[in-house]
């Protein structure tokens, strides 16, 4: 099973893998409200390991604790030093690393989370190209789904919590069932918003346009990206676009921690640019591998070496 390890961390201590239970009447089980983060380790190309902006990703859990009004027992130095700990009880030297904070049981199970305990589970478990090998070269053929992305007032779309990922399964379940890799959502008023786990990018006639954190999670491989584009000396511009747009794109793809940069070669039959990966895509996964590899002295202070 590919998320077995030896350890997760529960509350301020490493506990077996097996032993990281918790009671059925736990609150978030129930009303989804809960917060999370997914992190990447890295394998450096000098041997050692790096885990790629994790104080940016713990900043951002506590974010989303703030705005879903959970108040988190720890500080961001010890959660994020919390992260290196399961990784190395784990022993691993890569992989992706999964921060819950979540409300516990025993106290009330009314929609108010009441006096129920705020619980912290860190898990790692290793894992490769979330949407494949072959995509990060190949590219992803991907569909407008049928489901809207979250109003910005009816969600909390700048916090990670739990229950947005509703809107994100039934989209992904959607589209693989049809056939494609990745869904495409578009927000309530119709324009392009985001992936079911990733930000979107497109590029038209040299220029990157990427959509406004509007309705859409702050990506942090989209703000590394961005950066990154700037400095290979891109125009980028985050502005709203529609789906026919991504249709005449030259090229387009998604980002994210788990999606790293993956090129999307089709929408909805619509082949985009050549129908594989771009030069502007294959420039800046390039630039980005680098930097997550510790290739890239510029940005070591992205990386937190273990
Ligand atoms: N949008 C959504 C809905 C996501 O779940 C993710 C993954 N966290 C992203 C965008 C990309 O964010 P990041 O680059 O920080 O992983």
């Amino acid at each position: 099973m590919g998320v077995r390890t030896d350890f997760i961390w529960m509350d301020g201590a490493l506990v077996p893998w097996d032993q990281a239970n918790v009671h059925v009447l736990t609150h978030t089980l129930h009303y989804g409200v809960g917060v999370f983060e997914g992190i990447r380790a890295y394998e450096c190309t000098d041997g050692t390991s790096a885990v790629f902006r994790l104080n940016e990703h713990i900043d951002r859990l506590l974010g989303s604790a703030k705005v879903m009004g959970i108040k988190v027992p720890y500080t961001l130095e010890q959660l994020a030093d919390a992260c290196i700990e399961t990784l190395k009880a784990n022993k691993m030297t890569a992989g992706y690393i999964r921060p819950l904070i979540f409300i516990g049981s025993g106290e009330a199970m009314g929609v108010n989370p009441g006096p129920n305990p705020i619980r912290v589970a860190i898990a790692v478990w290793p894992w490769g190209a979330y949407l494949g090998a072959e995509a990060l070269e190949k590219g992803i053929r991907i569909c407008t789904s049928s489901y809207t992305r979250h109003h910005v007032n009816v969600m909390m779309t700048k916090a990670k919590v739990v229950g947005n990922y509703v809107n994100s399964v039934l989209a992904k379940t959607e589209a693989l069932a049809d056939g494609y890799d990745e869904a495409l959502l578009l927000d309530p008023t119709g324009y392009v918003a985001e992936g079911s786990g990733e930000n979107v990018f497109i590029v038209r006639k040299g220029v990157i346009k990427t959509p406004p954190l509007t309705s859409i999670l702050a990506g942090i491989t989209r703000d590394s990206l961005i950066i990154l584009a700037k400095e290979l000396g891109y125009d980028v511009v985050e502005q709203l676009f529609t789906r026919d747009e991504v249709y005449m794109a030259d090229e387009a793809f998604f980002s994210g921690t788990a999606a790293e940069l993956t090129p999307i070669r089709e929408l909805d039959r619509r082949v985009i640019g050549e129908g594989h990966a771009g030069p502007v895509a294959k420039a800046l996964q390039a630039a980005f591998f680098k930097v997550v590899k510790g290739e890239n002295p510029a940005y070591a202070g992205w990386l937190r070496r273990f």
